[in-house]
């Protein structure tokens, strides 16, 4: 029997089902959200649900058989209000702290839940899963006390001593904004 996989528009949740031909759908109600969730044209090759946690075994195998950083992990996650399964998936790449709740992805979720957990909090991933975060506004410039301006400038006179023939206003701002770029 064939493998069609079926995609939320809703919750971005994709559902797995072996089914014989005659009784395949184009659409089928989503496990999470019940919404329809339409079948998905995957080219030969691409990674499925039921693909996307081969090998990666428990938290253990995941730590390397290391069962302090196992304990560390999970001690970290209960302190933030999650119990983790052994059999979850712990994806560091999408964690915000150690043991993120949120980095943690159910045996039985897959794909659905990193693109979830992507979508809430704004990254963007690749791979196995896509998701493109929208653009975040610009960092607010970095304000700086006087003083470390009024060093900076003379660091910069120090290092360039024909910076001392330019305006002070002129050479705090450029310092200020120099320094405002590192931060981008
Ligand atoms: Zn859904």
């Amino acid at each position: 029997m064939p493998l069609y996989t079926y995609e939320c528009p809703q919750c971005g949740h994709v559902t797995e089902l072996f089914c014989a031909v005659r009784d395949y759908k184009e659409t089928m109600p989503c496990e999470d959200c019940g919404s329809d969730a339409r079948r998905q044209f995957l080219p030969v090759g691409v990674q499925t649900d039921a693909t996307f946690l081969a090998g990666v075994g428990t938290l253990l195998d995941q730590c390397g058989g290391d069962k302090r950083e196992v304990r560390r992990l999970v001690h970290a996650a209960r302190q933030q209000g999650y119990n983790p399964n052994m059999h979850d998936y712990y994806l560091p790449s999408i964690a915000e702290s150690t043991g993120d709740p949120a980095a943690f992805v159910p045996a039985s979720g897959g794909r659905g839940h990193v693109r979830r957990v992507a979508e809430q909090k704004q990254i963007t991933v690749r791979g196995a899963v896509e998701y493109e975060a929208p653009p975040r506004p610009p960092m607010p410039k970095k304000k700086l006390a006087d003083r470390v301006v009024r060093r900076l400038v003379k660091r910069a006179v120090k290092q360039d001593p024909g910076l001392k023939d330019k305006p002070k206003a002129a050479l705090c701002e450029q310092i200020v904004d120099r320094h405002a770029h590192q931060n981008d």
